[in-house]
Parts: C-alpha cells; sequence; structure tokens
C-alpha cells in the first residue's frame, strides 16, 4: 500500500492583532503531538520556509487592502482545505468598524499627509473573496477549539461547531443572567462555543463569536426591551465585532 505524506500545513495572516498566531504558539506542548502526523510548511511568525502547495490553511485576519485580495486569492489556490480564524477572518471583526465611516476620512485620520501611500477597502470577512471550508471564530479564536478543528481535519473528519447562542452555555453553568442585574449582555445574539467565558466571570457578552444563525430578531427586541434598553443601543454594542454581519 502507498505510504501517505504527512499533512502539509500551513499559517498565514492578514490584518489584525496576530492574537490567535500567538494563541497557537502558545500551544507548544500539543503543537508537538500533532507534529508526528503533519509538517508545517508556512508560518511566517515561527520560520522562514515557504511552500507551493498546502493541505491545510489557517488563515487569520481581515482583507483590508487590493494586496490582500490577490494574497488570499493565491493562498486558496494552493490550499485544499481554508479554514478562517478568529473574528477578523470569520466575519470583519473590529477591523470592520471603520466600515462604518468615510473610507477618505478614516486614511485622513490614520496616515494624514501619507495617506495616497496606503490604498485600502472596507474590511471583509475571507468568506467575501474566497471560499471558506471552516471557521474558528472568536477574539481571539480559543486554543481547545482550535485544537478540536485541527485533529478533526487531520483525521480526515469534518469538524462540528455550535450554532446555538451563549445563553445556552451560560444557563448550563448555572450562571445568574446579567441583564437580571441590570448588565446588557449580546449572549442571546451571539453563537456559543466559548464556553460563556465572558459571563462566566461577571463580564458582559460582547459579541466576539459572531451572530448565531437562527437569531429571533423579534423575541430579541422584546428582550431588550423587557430590560430597558434600545434597539439604538443594541445595534452599537453588536457593531464591535459584527459589523459585516448587521442587518438593522
Ligand atoms: S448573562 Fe448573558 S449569556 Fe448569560 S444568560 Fe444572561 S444574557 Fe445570556
Ligand atoms: S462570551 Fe461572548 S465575548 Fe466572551 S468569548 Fe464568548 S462570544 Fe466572545
Amino acid at each position: 500500500m502507498k505510504k501517505r505524506g504527512k499533512i502539509k500545513v500551513a499559517f498565514f495572516d492578514f490584518t489584525g492583532c496576530e492574537g490567535c498566531q500567538l494563541n497557537k504558539l502558545n500551544l507548544e506542548n500539543q503543537l508537538l503531538d500533532i507534529l508526528e502526523h503533519v509538517d508545517i510548511v508556512e508560518f511566517r511568525e515561527a520560520m522562514d520556509d515557504k511552500a507551493e502547495f498546502y493541505d491545510i490553511a489557517f488563515v487569520e485576519g481581515s482583507i483590508s487592502t487590493p494586496e490582500c485580495v490577490n494574497r488570499i486569492n493565491d493562498i486558496r489556490r494552493r490550499s485544499k482545505v481554508l479554514v478562517a480564524i478568529g473574528a477578523c477572518a470569520t466575519n470583519g471583526g473590529i477591523n470592520s468598524l471603520k466600515n462604518i465611516h468615510d473610507i477618505d476620512e478614516v486614511r485622513e485620520t490614520v496616515y494624514r499627509e501619507h495617506k495616497y501611500l496606503f490604498p485600502t477597502l472596507p474590511a471583509m470577512p475571507l468568506h467575501a473573496i474566497v471560499k471558506v471550508d471552516y471557521k474558528i471564530y472568536g477574539c481571539p479564536m480559543t486554543q481547545e477549539e482550535f485544537l478540536k478543528v485541527f485533529k478533526s481535519l487531520v483525521m480526515g473528519k469534518k469538524p462540528q461547531q455550535p450554532d446555538y447562542a451563549v445563553c445556552v452555555e451560560c444557563k448550563l453553568k448555572e450562571n445568574e443572567c446579567l441583564l437580571q442585574r441590570g448588565i446588557f449582555c449580546l449572549g442571546p445574539v451571539t453563537r456559543a462555543g466559548c464556553g460563556a467565558r465572558c459571563p462566566s466571570f461577571g463580564q458582559s457578552c460582547i459579541g466576539c463569536r459572531g451572530f448565531v444563525s437562527n437569531i429571533n430578531q423579534n423575541a430579541s427586541i422584546e428582550v431588550l426591551k423587557r430590560y430597558g434598553y434600545s434597539v439604538e443601543e443594541a445595534v452599537k454594542r453588536m457593531n464591535m465585532f459584527n459589523v459585516t454581519e448587521m442587518k438593522m
């Protein structure tokens, strides 16, 4: 029987804070186990090597310049499986806050008289440009979820990810609901998978994993009103991570 070579894995980064990349580098012990089954062939933060093709490409960051568009198309062409990691790559993330402002004003504020040297586009998630096979949500993505998806792909399985609200995980942890304490929380409309990390420490969910796909908009507005919050307030808070997904 023909011996199967090691799986070629590459990591790439676009516009973002690189928190997701660092989260991976901090996985030293687990990565050593995985390295028995894969070859990491490109990873700018850890090595200089380059490769022509990749079995799996993990891509962080949003698309925000014409050069980014060319590079992500090239990465897609070379990759069998492309996985978007983190809020910027999966839904534009905080970068897309610039999309609600006049683009020339944004460039003027950041680059002043040099603004013509830096072409910029509205920040976009990867799926706005190329086909994305899987997404690992969150800002930053959690190490647990990254490992779960990575292991599934290495074993040739389809990764399973939750598509229900953070409130479900919060209730399972028997947390007291922050809304009842007068604290605004985006748990009812945010995709679970983080284990309700923030509410479990008394912090409100700020929606870093994007919207759950089956939001009941009317019910959400009713809940807001019941606790004395306006739709405008909700939209302002949802914008932090979800500009590209907002439909209101
Ligand atoms: S604290 Fe937030 S996440 Fe938890 S149940 Fe209340 S609204 Fe949902
Ligand atoms: S609770 Fe909300 S903001 Fe916190 S990690 Fe989970 S999805 Fe992100």
